[in-house]
């Protein structure tokens, strides 16, 4: 039975009316169509059990089983004949990440050492050594600022820094450590050193120990036929926690819902978008590596782009079980921080589905999946879900496995999430960005 029916108005008046002021009927009864033939409970069922299946060993991170993962998203990609990226030869985004990991480190400045607890070096480079005429630029990162932003920021960009931040921050620098492993190919140097001074001399040393570890997003796209350069993002993570000790026989983390199910509705969606043929804007669509480990695939992806471009970003996640309000609904986290909610609800006005705000925000779960990265750039992009986070007995256990979704509820809201995009991916509709001054 499909709730999704658009355009019930016309539908319920006469044939007469529906003929002469429905003209886009027929646009809609054809996505209709195509939503119902493409977007079925068979090739769902099909998706998420090859990628949640035991073969493919949950999926974790640096394995031969996530690899094997890729390749079965890439061959989907393919027999849909998508795209890849501009100049890409292949669906794999292929980078490295780099784990640098401190043997020593040392700050002189104006003749005063500095403890080592004070010193941050993020850096790529086995041997680092500056001084003031390496031609560093100062930073300064003042009392009362939001160390984490800051520093965060700073790492966007390109530049070689000397950080100077205030001491009133003396012993935190141990919280941006996270930092030091989001690095892929860097190769400019960010050194933090807690000191009030402007110095006019310095010596900073450091010692790494390197180690590269190749990764993989699976990418595919959909140029636009009027605006390219405008771009949708629909997102899901592929990777979940592999194998862990066995349990009443059992040890593989399937990771069905999560987010085997996001990463099957991103495919679903794309076989529809290339099916219907008729996107304004161009459309991306992501298979995340390493969510679970960091969010590592998205930060890269979003690297690679001018988010200035990006007008939207669907990413979905854990759609699989019925959401807290029951069938046909789902939420959608940091709802309020732009107007997109609004408007994919109203696209969905009369199918009988509704988007909700996310009901768990003491949960954080804007911050906490793929949509963050590219969110933090000002990006419209939120993550849509139905999970139950106060209350989702599978969640990050081995007994997330495909007999505990409900697929036929989620075939319903992946067809949602295609009708609620349809006004963005027209370029009809632009929803407003996220205010990064805002943000936590
Ligand atoms: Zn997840």
């Amino acid at each position: 039975m499909n709730k999704l029916v658009s355009g019930k108005v016309c539908l319920a008046a006469s044939a007469f009316f529906l003929c002469i002021a429905c003209k886009s009927q027929q646009g809609a009864s054809k996505n209709e169509d195509l939503l119902n033939k493409i977007i079925t409970v068979k090739d769902v069922k099909r998706v998420e059990s090859t990628l949640a299946s035991d073969d493919m060993r949950g999926r974790r991170t640096f394995t031969p089983d996530i690899d094997k993962a890729a390749d079965f998203i890439a061959a989907e990609f393919a027999a849909a004949k998508l795209d890849k990226l501009p100049g890409a030869n292949s669906y794999k985004q292929e980078f490295a990440l780099i784990r640098a990991t401190a043997q020593s480190q040392s700050a002189v400045l104006d003749g005063q050492s500095i403890d080592n607890k004070n010193i941050l070096v993020i850096t790529t480079k086995e041997q680092l050594k500056i001084t003031e005429t390496s031609g560093y630029e100062k930073v300064f990162i003042k009392q009362g600022t939001n160390l984490q932003r800051e520093a965060r920021g700073l790492l966007q960009g390109k530049k070689n820094l000397l950080v100077l931040v205030d001491e009133s921050f003396a012993n935190s620098l141990g919280n941006l450590g996270r930092l030091k492993n989001s690095m892929f190919g860097m190769d400019n140097n960010l050194v933090f050193v807690v000191s009030n001074t402007d110095p006019k001399t310095f010596t900073i040393e450091a010692t790494h120990e390197i180690k590269e570890q190749p990764l993989a997003n699976v990418v595919a796209m959909i140029p636009g036929k009027s605006k390219k350069d405008e771009y949708v993002v629909f997102s899901g993570h592929y990777d979940h926690l592999g194998v862990r000790k066995p349990v009443d026989g059992d040890s593989i983390y399937n990771g069905a819902n999560d987010d085997a199910a996001g990463t099957t509705a991103m495919i679903m969606l794309a076989k529809y978008f290339k099916a219907l043929a008729n996107n304004e804007r161009t459309i991306l669509f992501a298979a995340f590596t390493a969510e679970e480990i960091g969010g590592f695939g998205s930060r890269y992806f979003s690297q690679q782009l001018d988010p200035e471009k990006v007008v939207a970003m669907f990413n979905i996640e854990m759609i699989g079980t019925d959401s807290k309000w029951g069938k046909n609904s789902a939420y959608i986290t940091g709802y309020e921080k732009t107007d997109m909610g609004t408007m994919l609800q109203k696209n969905l006005e009369g199918s009988g589905f509704t988007f909700y705000p996310d009901p768990y925000p003491q949960q954080q779960l804007f911050y906490r999946s793929d949509n963050a990265t590219l969110a933090r750039l000002g990006v419209p992009a939120h993550t849509i879900s139905t999970s139950k986070m106060d209350n989702e007995p599978n969640y990050h256990k081995m007994s997330d496995e495909v007999e505990t979704l409900d697929l036929e509820n989620m075939t319903e809201i992946i067809k949602a999430i295609a009708i609620s995009s349809t006004s963005i991916i027209a370029g009809k509709e632009t929803p407003s960005r996220v205010k990064v001054e805002e943000l936590r």
